[in-house]
């Protein structure tokens, strides 16, 4: 086991967290008078009270949550998305000018932006072209500096899961923390290494709502990992890091997976008929195979298709200047509806 909080920051390790009002007092009590709060309530008639501070430790939603995803409440961090996680980790286990992260291009944007504004090195372990574990060039960046390595998987823009074996690779030869990011793994849930955070420290997985639970709008992020690094991470969160409106929403969204597991089914089957579809047409060089929600499509031309569809009202995202994606567009599997829109928009712009 990697000894985690021998990896953290030592004025991390030193800090005194801050205690909330409501991490003073929890029990129950008639009359608050502790947070300053408005106590003749919100003005509002059409919207439910919100002058009270949410639970800072959101132990209603974290128990759900735990139970759910089969591991432990100490297991469990909740936060304003998943990228509120990304930027902890890195201010918990990178000094700043100093350390680094590792990545792995073509990846999610973030994980370099946040690493910029922690002023964190950024090494880069390139992907194969076909988007594959380059184990050799990833074992070269474990250098003395890097504290953290981030694995996108499916990976964002990709599409593709990487294999169990290049994540346990990746574990056993890296001693700084692995966050494997699993954003889009409720569309290969079988795929996930979830259960590994139990048989390593340094490994933190994160989920989001923003994706399969179809809840961008409440920016709600969970990560799990080690109780020691679940404990650094609730030291530096900021004390009400997830709003009441959005703990409320989430439980009422655990109370309903059943329709949650329908829209992924329904996504998937889109996916495979968006693919079929993209590939008959000649502008098309190539659809990625993909484990997400959305497509990596190769044209022949991206930017002037790119342009024509925003003439039409379609965006979607460019990902020509990404590594190994040249010509790339990054599609989002849209309703039944938008997705014909899109393939007669892309016929139309044949036939032009
Ligand atoms: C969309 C996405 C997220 C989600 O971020 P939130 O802050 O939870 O909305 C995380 N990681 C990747 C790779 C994503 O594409």
């Amino acid at each position: 086991m990697v000894d985690v909080l021998q990896l953290a920051r030592k004025n991390i390790l030193n800090l005194k967290p801050y205690a909330s009002a409501r991490d003073e007092f929890s029990g129950e009590a008639k009359i608050f008078l502790d947070a300053n709060e408005n106590a003749f309530g919100t003005p509002l008639t059409d919207v439910p009270a919100q002058n009270r501070y949410p639970d800072p430790h959101q132990r209603a939603l974290k128990q759900k949550i735990a139970e759910i995803y089969g591991v432990k409440v100490e297991q469990t961090f909740l936060g304003n998305g998943s990228d509120e996680a990304i930027d902890l980790l890195m201010r918990i286990f990178g000094n700043p000018g100093k350390d680094a992260v590792v990545i792995m291009p073509p990846t999610y944007g973030m994980y370099k932006v946040c690493a910029n504004i922690n002023d964190l090195q950024v090494l880069q372990a390139p992907l194969t072209p076909e988007f594959q574990m380059d184990r050799s060039r990833l074992q070269q960046m474990f250098l003395p500096q890097a504290r953290l390595l981030f694995i996108c998987s499916p990976n964002n823009p990709t599409g593709n899961v990487f294999e169990k074996a290049d994540i346990e690779f990746a574990l056993q030869n890296f001693s700084g923390i692995v966050v494997v990011d699993e954003a889009y793994i409720d569309f290969a849930p079988e795929l996930s290494v979830l259960p590994l955070i139990n048989e390593y420290s340094h490994l933190v997985v994160l989920r989001t709502f923003s994706k399969a639970w179809g809840s961008a709008r409440i920016r709600l992020g969970m990560a799990f990992t080690s109780p020691e690094v679940i404990g650094l991470m609730n030291k530096i969160k900021m004390p009400y890091n997830v709003s009441g409106l959005t703990q409320d929403v989430a439980l009422k969204l655990l109370a309903n997976k059943s329709r949650k597991q329908a829209y992924i089914e329904k996504i998937i089957e889109q996916r495979q008929w968006l693919r079929q579809e993209l590939k008959k047409l000649k502008a098309v060089i190539e659809v990625f195979p993909s484990q997400a929600n959305f497509l990596l499509v190769r044209f022949s031309d991206a930017r002037a298709v790119f342009n024509y569809l925003m003439q039409k009202g379609i965006i979607v995202r460019d990902r020509s200047n990404q590594l190994h994606c040249d010509n790339c567009l990054r599609i989002t599997v849209g309703t039944e509806e938008e997705n014909v829109a899109l393939i007669k928009a892309l016929r139309n712009w044949e036939n032009a």
